[in-house]
């Protein structure tokens, strides 16, 4: 009865549920749409060695220019993308994209390497690996400019991903655990995984200043991390504070909106060169 004063054919749309259902499938069927007229694009935020404060490598983070939402965050569309078959396009175009920068920044005589987030998924579908090598290949990168970073899950505890990350490992591109501490299992990971470096995870870093139980998790991490030789970045470091703790307890690089927000490639090469000046001649 209340359905119908809403008029007739729109009786499916009452329960929430299907409402967000509905929603899903319109925003799978854009993104679609982006993928193929180029609405998909990458920013790039900085991470900086604590040691002498150079930006040793980049973050490539995916942004949607939707064309009547504007700029839309991943948290919007990559649970969509995943539910609808859509990551594996939206990560290959993630992947393109970064490697082509990461060349164009070497040119430049900046050697970052650059950080790709990759989701299970991603890592397990066929042809994940050769299209790695694929773009390393076209744009004449080493494989250890390339870093990609997993969130440890259940997802990682497939045959599939672990076979994936071993080939990039032994290709030599670099694998590091994303949000290190909020997983399930992050221990376990460290020691099933190939991993090289280790993402300490924001709520840690942020909690540091006012917890002792969050500093000590960082300084176990740390300590952890350099025991089995693995690199540390200290995400989210909004402060100086921050920042000096990272490098205290002796985290290799930090990122966090202290030194830079995620910005397009254009705004990364001038943040790069008003860092670190090209030598002339
Ligand atoms: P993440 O990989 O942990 O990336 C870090 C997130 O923290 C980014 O959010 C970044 O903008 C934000 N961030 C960096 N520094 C600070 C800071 O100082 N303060 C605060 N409050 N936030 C900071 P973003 O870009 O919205 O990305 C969210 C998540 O989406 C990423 O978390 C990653 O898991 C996922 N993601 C982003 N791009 C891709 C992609 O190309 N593929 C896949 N599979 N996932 C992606
Ligand atoms: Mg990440
Ligand atoms: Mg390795
Ligand atoms: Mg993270």
């Amino acid at each position: 009865y209340a359905a119908k004063r809403h008029g007739k054919g729109r009786v499916h749309r009452f329960t929430p549920d299907l409402l967000a259902a509905d929603d899903d499938a319109t925003l799978a069927a854009e993104l679609r749409v982006a993928l193929a007229e180029g609405q998909l694009e990458v920013l790039y935020q900085p991470i900086v060695a604590t040691a002498d404060g150079r930006c040793t490598a980049v973050e490539a983070l995916v942004r949607w220019r939707h064309p009547e939402r504007g700029l839309l965050s991943p948290a919007t569309f990559l649970g969509v993308a995943e539910a609808r078959g859509l990551i594996v396009p939206v990560g290959a175009h993630v992947l393109a994209r970064a490697c082509t920068d990461v060349a164009s920044w070497y040119d430049a005589g900046h050697p970052v390497a650059v950080h790709v987030n990759a989701s299970a998924a991603q890592l397990s579908a066929p042809g994940a690996v050769a299209d790695v090598i694929r773009n390393l290949v076209e744009h004449g990168l080493a494989a250890d400019r390339l870093v990609i970073e997993v969130t440890e899950s259940s997802a990682l505890d497939t045959p599939a991903v672990r076979a994936a990350l071993q080939e990039l490992d032994a290709l030599g591109v670099r694998i590091a655990i994303d949000d290190f501490g909020t997983g399930y299992a992050a221990l376990t990971a460290l020691r099933e995984l190939p991993v090289d470096v280790v993402k300490i995870d924001k709520s840690f870093v942020t909690g540091a200043a006012t917890s002792v139980a969050d500093e000590a998790v960082v300084y176990a991490i740390v300590e952890m991390a350099h025991r089995l030789g693995l690199e540390t970045v200290a995400e989210g470091v909004e402060t100086p504070e921050q920042e000096h703790f990272a490098g205290a307890v002796g985290a290799t690089s930090v990122q966090g909106y202290l030194h830079g927000r995620p910005m397009t490639a254009a705004d990364l090469t001038a943040w790069l060169a008003a860092r670190s000046p090209v030598p002339v001649g």
